[in-house]
């Protein structure tokens, strides 16, 4: 057992979901998710909403993508 807790997992939460961290803290962060439903509900909003945000800013005009996001993110922690 590896676990870092919640408050490294979500205070590396913006690396981990952009792949900067090193193998050593991405593996402890893993971890950690597999073991952790708040964190792992954290990580998938995260992950949502990079995908959202990458995909609307090649189609959307900011407006739309501001109420699109917003809109994820209900979708997402309701
Ligand atoms: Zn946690």
């Amino acid at each position: 057992m590896n676990d870092c807790g919640c408050e490294k997992a979500l205070a590396e939460l913006e690396h981990y979901l952009h792949n900067e961290l090193c193998k050593e803290d991405y593996d402890q962060i893993l971890e950690h998710m597999n073991g952790c439903g708040d964190c792992e509900g954290e990580a998938r909003v995260g992950v949502t909403l990079t995908q959202a945000v990458q995909r609307a800013c090649k189609e959307t005009a900011p407006e739309e993508l501001r109420v699109n996001i917003l809109a994820i993110i209900n979708e997402v922690r309701s």
